[in-house]
């Protein structure tokens, strides 16, 4: 159950381009979609806002460089161990990005609710401030109890927890299991 709606989709969607564009390129067989030099593709990245539920039909080559700067420049908020560092760096960005909060009702499922960007700013800028602002909120709420780097052994992508029971540690199933296996065999390797 998502608990914060539609606010959620900016923090799934910075997930999405961080891990899409930084850490190690197809280090890990458990994410075969990683292969290299094709997750931060032109193609790979309008997937990314298709399935992020942006505005993907305006993605243009051109904003491609745009997204992966964003995706970089991300990244150190997940990886902040201290909630004054994360606060910092978000506060240093929500400087950078202009913003104009406006009401919007173009036929999203979501119905009315609010746009960061001014309406005339283009498809980087206005997923820069979505997923600034809920970030933001993501750390109001829960500080950094939410989001961080996966705790798998190997595996340095990012997550964000916006379940109710909020208790992930690690980026996919795939990673969870894996250490689960591991810490199971060196249980039984150790035992007496
Ligand atoms: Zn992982």
């Amino acid at each position: 159950m998502q608990i914060t709606g539609y606010r959620s989709h900016g923090v799934a969607a910075a997930v999405a381009l961080v891990n899409a564009v930084t850490g190690q390129a197809g280090n890990d067989a458990d994410h075969p979609e990683d292969s290299e030099n094709t997750r931060d593709s032109e193609d790979a990245l309008r997937a990314l806002l298709r399935e992020c539920g942006f505005f993907w039909r305006q993605f243009e080559p051109r904003h491609a460089d745009a997204f992966r700067e964003w995706g970089r420049t991300l990244r150190p908020f997940f990886e902040a161990t201290e909630l004054e560092e994360a606060v910092g760096l978000l506060n240093g960005l929500l400087l950078q990005v202009p913003m104009h909060p406006h009401l919007a009702d173009h036929d999203d499922p979501a119905g009315l609710h609010i746009h960061y960007a001014p309406p005339s700013a283009d498809l980087p800028h206005r997923f820069r401030a979505t997923t600034l602002m809920n970030l933001s909120e993501l750390v109001c709420k829960y500080g950094l109890s939410r989001t961080g780097v996966c705790a798998a052994e190997g595996c340095d992508r990012v997550y964000a927890d916006t379940s109710r029971a909020g208790r992930r540690r690690f980026c996919s199933e795939a990673c969870a299991n894996r250490t689960n296996v591991a810490a199971f065999r060196a249980r039984k390797r150790d035992a007496p």
